[in-house]
């Protein structure tokens, strides 16, 4: 049986009816082009200023295919065909590869790529905030091989730092912006070894609390991370599951509060609300833990409880952006890939669109004079879309034809392998049965698994502001601090800066002398 779904997609491609008219005419294609030109040969001189501040845009998952995808949705959100829809991140003038693999990994995880993207140096797996010689899950390598993150650097330099995230602000790619852990599912020290516990590490949520202990914003969800035991949860009252987790007993929220000044002003909010109700202009520190674990998909956002990551990224940036010195803010949008492991692409690409509007509202408040804006994923997906689709197909549609093996039609999003795996009757599910638009859909895998896995290929990096031109070809992921550091003049390798000013810039010879060395490792 055929859809009527599918009928409608197959005599769209026939007739061409959705090639918009102004298209037909070939001015139309050589005139942008030529727009396209002209910024391009504007580039050619570079912006050499000392960016003030930085602001990292990390979409967890957010391979390239992601963001076609999240590109063509966004577009179709607005009732365009899709494709010529231009993402925030697609108007920055730089764009480069990263090479995403871990030291003891091909296909990485979101730690040991935190750890290469905010600490300049690539590290295992499963491991955040400590190089390479520490192993997974032994506490005892931990000890001297710490690495320190660009939010220590730009702290240290007397920057305002901020972290957003809509996962827990425990998780892997915060984590590594404070913490050190031989394993990132130490979230506190109720889901730590015993052994662990003895040799004396330390739980993620307390390291977030006493390792950096002046962080002006800290939003997204953890809650109960931060509470004793069995302390019942504020929003969720009958759920055991959102209760406190913490052995020690500890409050990491009052804890968190008696390290502020007195004469400053800090605020503890958990729901969208009280966030909204604060006046950024007056409040000096910010922790804002709007969930027990990750916060909801956009989605599925209760839009009275949960602030949206745009809203958090508005008022992180007008707290920080007090500070005369500027600020580092590291923003991710993490649950595309918990939307990919489920194999609900809907909500993967939601989340994408949703950092894109961030990133939008980020651009809106900062210039690029003085702010180096660096958009970027950790790792990839085997998230794909093909099929021949016509021009305008909903991203969450067939392809125009039925497989000329198993004479069944299929959804144009598939993944390689994942929840999404589907055999009826020994044979591959038929899809036009099923509703393949809804939120929740798993999109067909090719091999049956009950979680998606990472995808191994390079991701992108989108760069803008002071020095983004260093971010030029293919590099290694660990590379991205470093021009951050340099371009802000923060971290170790300070030379060039010593007549740069933000009107200024740091001068060429002792940049060149930086490209020239092989190993940007021994700068930090
Ligand atoms: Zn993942």
């Amino acid at each position: 049986m055929i859809s009527p779904f599918l009928v409608l997609a197959i005599g769209t491609c026939l007739t061409n009816s959705l090639v918009p008219e102004k298209e037909k005419d070939p001015k139309y294609w050589r005139d942008q082009a030529q727009q396209t030109l002209k910024n391009a040969l504007r580039l050619q001189k570079l912006n050499t200023n000392v960016a003030k501040n930085v602001i990292m845009f990390l979409g967890d998952g957010m391979g390239v295919s992601t963001v076609t995808a999240a590109r063509i949705l966004k577009g179709q959100l607005h009732h365009n065909p899709g494709e010529e829809t231009r993402l925030e991140m697609d108007k920055f003038p730089y764009v480069a590869l990263s090479k995403t693999y871990n030291t003891n990994a091909q296909v990485p995880d979101s730690a040991g790529t935190a750890t290469a993207y905010l600490c300049g140096v690539k590290a295992n797996e499963g491991t955040v905030g400590v190089s390479a010689a520490t192993q997974r899950t032994q506490c005892n390598t931990t000890q001297g091989n710490e690495v320190t993150s660009i939010l220590r650097w730009a702290k240290d330099s007397g920057k305002s730092v901020g972290i957003v995230t809509t996962t827990r602000v425990n998780h892997a790619t915060p984590s590594a912006a404070y913490a050190h852990s031989a394993d990132r599912d130490w979230y506190s020290d109720n889901e730590m070894p015993p052994e662990a516990l003895s040799q004396g590490c330390k739980d993620i949520a307390y390291q977030l609390m006493h390792n950096v202990r002046d962080i002006e914003v800290i939003m997204g969800g953890g809650r109960k991370y931060m509470f004793p035991k069995n302390r019942t949860d504020v929003e969720y009252e009958m759920d055991e599951k959102a209760r406190g987790t913490r052995l020690d007993g500890l409050n990491l929220v009052d804890i968190w509060k008696s390290f502020k000044p007195r004469h400053k002003h800090s605020h503890y909010v958990w729901n969208r609300t009280e966030l909204l109700t604060l006046d950024p202009y007056s409040v000096d520190y910010l922790l804002g833990l709007f969930e027990p674990g990750d916060m909801q998909y956009e989605l599925n956002r209760n839009s009275t409880t949960d602030p949206s990551l745009s809203e958090m990224v508005e008022i992180a940036i007008k707290i920080l952006s007090k500070n005369p010195k500027g600020f580092f803010l590291l923003v991710e949008g993490g649950r595309i890939d918990h939307g990919h492991h489920e194999g609900k692409a809907k909500q993967a690409l939601h989340e994408a669109v949703e950092m894109d509007q961030a990133i939008g509202q980020a651009g809106a408040m900062t210039s690029v004079e003085d702010t180096l804006t660096i958009v970027t994923a950790d790792h990839s997906h085997v998230f794909t879309f093909g099929g021949y689709t016509p021009r305008g197909n909903s991203i969450f549609g067939l392809a125009p034809m039925v497989s000329d093996t198993d004479k069944k039609p299929f959804t144009s999003i598939l993944y390689g392998n994942g929840p999404g795996y589907k055999v009826v009757g020994g044979e591959r599910e038929n899809v036009s049965m099923v509703d393949y638009a809804h939120n929740n859909y798993q999109a067909q895998s090719a091999v049956p698994l009950r979680h998606e896995t990472h995808g191994g290929e390079d991701v992108a990096v989108f760069a803008k502001g002071p020095m983004a031109h260093l971010l030029h070809g293919v590099h290694e992921q660990n590379y991205i601090p470093h021009v951050m550091a340099y371009a802000a003049c923060i971290g170790a390798n300070l030379d060039h800066c010593a007549s740069a000013s933000s009107a200024g810039g740091p001068s060429p010879g002792p940049l060149f002398l930086l490209l020239a060395l092989p190993s940007l490792g021994i700068l930090f």
